[in-house]
Formats: C-alpha cells, sequence, structure tokens
C-alpha cells in the first residue's frame, strides 16, 4: 500500500518534554554577504540540521563532507524570536505556574545568536515570557501569586549581581533544597516596560565589566531568572524560570591563547559547559549520580535540574563557512546532550 508512516524526523517533537534540545540558525550577516560567504547550514523538515563541510584531500582536491544531525526541533533563519518562543520558552511559562523548575539555555560560538535569542532587550525570548507570565498573574486563579526578577552572571566560577553594582554572591542551599543565592537584588515586576528598565541596567553593567576593557559578555553566562512567590509569604516559592545566556563555547576550547588570564577563563568555561552536558544527560537517563558540584554554573542549577523540572537548550548556529568547525562543534555538543 502507498501510506506510510512519517519518518520520526518530520514529527514534531513533545512540547511538554523533559529536556528539549533545539537549534537554531542566524542569517548571514551583512559581512558574510559582501565577502560573499557561503551558507553550509540547512535546516529541513522538523528536525534536521545538515552541514556541508568543505573539505581537502591529501592531493588537494576538494570535496564536501555531509553531517546529518537530528533534533527535538529546528529553527531556519527566517524564524522570527516569537516562532521560537511558542516551541521553546512558552511550555516552560505554562509549566512554572504549576509550580515546576525550568530552564533555558543558550548555547554556541560567539556571534551565532545566542543574545538575540535570549536577552535581546526587546524581543529576546525573556521579554516574551515575562509578558505571559505578568498577563497570567492577572488571572484570579494566580491573583495571590507575584513574579520576581534576578539578574547575575557567572565569571570565573564567581557569582555576581547585575542588578546591584557586580556584587559577589554565594550560593546556598534552603532546607527544601532550593538554592537560594544569598543577597541577590530581586525586583518584584509586573510589566514589561520596568523589566526592561531594570534588565537594560543590568546589561550595561554586564557589558562594562569590573575589571575594564579585558573582560566582554561572551566570557560570562548570564542568568536572568523570574521566580514566582505568594504575596504574602515571600519565603514560599511556586516556581522558577531561568534564562541563560550562555559564555561563547569557542571560549572553552582550547586555543593555546598567549594570555595566562585569557587561559584560565577558557578552562573554566570549559569546565562548566561538560559539566552542563553531563548534568543534563544525567536528568534524562535518571542517573543517581549527577556532577552538580564540579561547576559553579551547574551548583547554581542544581534545583532546576532534580524534582520538578525542565529544561529546553537552543543550541545556536552560524551559517558561514569560515565559521564550519565551530557551528560542527555546537551541533555534537548538542547532539550529546540528549
Ligand atoms: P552571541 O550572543 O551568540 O554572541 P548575538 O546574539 O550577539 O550572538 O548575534 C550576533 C549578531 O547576529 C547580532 O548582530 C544579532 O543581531 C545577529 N543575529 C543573531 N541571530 C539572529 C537572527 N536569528 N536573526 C537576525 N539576526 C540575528
Ligand atoms: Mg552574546
Amino acid at each position: 500500500n502507498s501510506y506510510s508512516l512519517p519518518a520520526k524526523q518530520n514529527v514534531p517533537s513533545n512540547l511538554n518534554d523533559k529536556i528539549r534540545v533545539c537549534v537554531r540558525k542566524r542569517p548571514l550577516s551583512k559581512k558574510e554577504l559582501t565577502r560573499n560567504e557561503k551558507d553550509i547550514a540547512t535546516v529541513s523538515g522538523q528536525r534536521t540540521v545538515l552541514i556541508n563541510e568543505p573539505k581537502m584531500k591529501v592531493d588537494l582536491t576538494k570535496y564536501v563532507e555531509q553531517h546529518t544531525f537530528f533534533f527535538d526541533d529546528v529553527f531556519d533563519a527566517e524564524a522570527t524570536n516569537e516562532e521560537v518562543y511558542k516551541r521553546t520558552a512558552l511550555p516552560l511559562v505554562e509549566y512554572i505556574f504549576r509550580g515546576g523548575k525550568a530552564t533555558c539555555f543558550a548555547y554556541g560560538q560567539t556571534g551565532s545568536g545566542k543574545t538575540y535569542t535570549m536577552l535581546d532587550d526587546k524581543q529576546g525570548l525573556y521579554v516574551l515570557a515575562a509578558r505571559d507570565i505578568f498577563a497570567l498573574l492577572q488571572r484570579p486563579e494566580y491573583s495571590h501569586l507575584a513574579s520576581y526578577i534576578g539578574f547575575y552572571e557567572i565569571y570565573q566560577g564567581q557569582l555576581y549581581d547585575l542588578l546591584n553594582q557586580r556584587k559577589k554572591l554565594f550560593a546556598r542551599e534552603d532546607g527544601k533544597k532550593n538554592v537560594v543565592i544569598a543577597g541577590l537584588q530581586e525586583y518584584s515586576i509586573d510589566n514589561v516596560d520596568n523589566l526592561m528598565q531594570v534588565f537594560d541596567y543590568g546589561n550595561t553593567v554586564r557589558s562594562t565589566g569590573s575589571t575594564g576593557a579585558n573582560e566582554d559578555s561572551s566570557r560570562s553566562h548570564a542568568i536572568l531568572q523570574i521566580v514566582l512567590k505568594h504575596k504574602k509569604n515571600r519565603k514560599k516559592f511556586h516556581g522558577k524560570l531561568s534564562f541563560i545566556d550562555l559564555a561563547g563555547s569557542e571560549r572553552g576550547a582550547d586555543r593555546g591563547d598567549a594570555d595566562k588570564q585569557t587561559r584560565m577563563e577558557g578552562a573554566e568555561i570549559n569546565k562548566s559547559l561538560l559539566a552542563l552536558k553531563e548534568c543534563i544527560r544525567a536528568l534524562d537517563q535518571d542517573k543517581r549520580h549527577t556532577p552538580f558540584r564540579q561547576s559553579k554554573l551547574t551548583q547554581v542549577l542544581k534545583d532546576s535540574f532534580v524534582g520538578n523540572s525542565r529544561t529546553c537548550m537552543i543550541a545556536t548556529i552560524s551559517p558561514n563557512i569560515s565559521n564550519s568547525e565551530h557551528t560542527l562543534n555546537t551541533l555534537r555538543y548538542a547532539d550529546r546532550v540528549k
């Protein structure tokens, strides 16, 4: 008979899966277009990414090696943040109202679209999520809840409050195994305008850094968290959603940097990205041992990995030929997360 079931690669994954790994391709930039750079990444169907990697044999004959990857969802260069949001963070918003903890990561090389996806000041996923969270909080069934915003970064294994002059912060666990970032400045915010004001301030703090010119956003992990708590008793926690703009994945590679500081930063980033991968994998496999302690990043996310939790990773990729190695590294990392 002529009827056959569609291949799994063409069926959308379940938006309510505990772990989802998605890939988003950005468009070629103007600069890349003027340099006539080739686009080597193809998003196909609902779940496939193909990379045409140009290679050369010893005798200098050129050929193309094709790599195929499958994920839970894929977004082509034309996808808007609103579309990405609907299939990544929106299910997490609904989940935290049911009392869960959720994390949405952007992983990828510097320049691949992490910040554009997560923390763009006007239309990043965090704003779209906050818009829906604030609307839900207007409903009578949630009138006992309020949302609190915190924004901090992890740089060289140390936490800094972006909403409080980069004050050093320390993570600990409360009696109920919730991770508490002691002293974190949290703002009670109920509308998008106020959120963007607070966020813009934090972002200036992030990009300026504390030590000056040597620091930029690709070297730290930024975490924006929205916590739902009971209005009458702020100690009573309801749900938490974290948006994480990870450090540039290429910084974790051993690049043989001459500068000792840069090498140390790289080693720390490498350690945290490896630990992150291991912790998410352990989640999926219900492993008894999860290596939370291996990095500050996984330590502060510990409560988002155990119990009622959900994780969505968005691996962002650059489509241009000169980034093919980093793009393949990103896809391999994302592939191994699940
Ligand atoms: P990263 O945070 O990973 O270093 P950015 O988010 O800063 O990368 O993106 C690099 C550049 O590419 C920015 O100028 C951004 O506006 C642009 N860009 C990234 N993703 C997209 C996209 N999906 N659509 C259009 N422009 C994008
Ligand atoms: Mg960025």
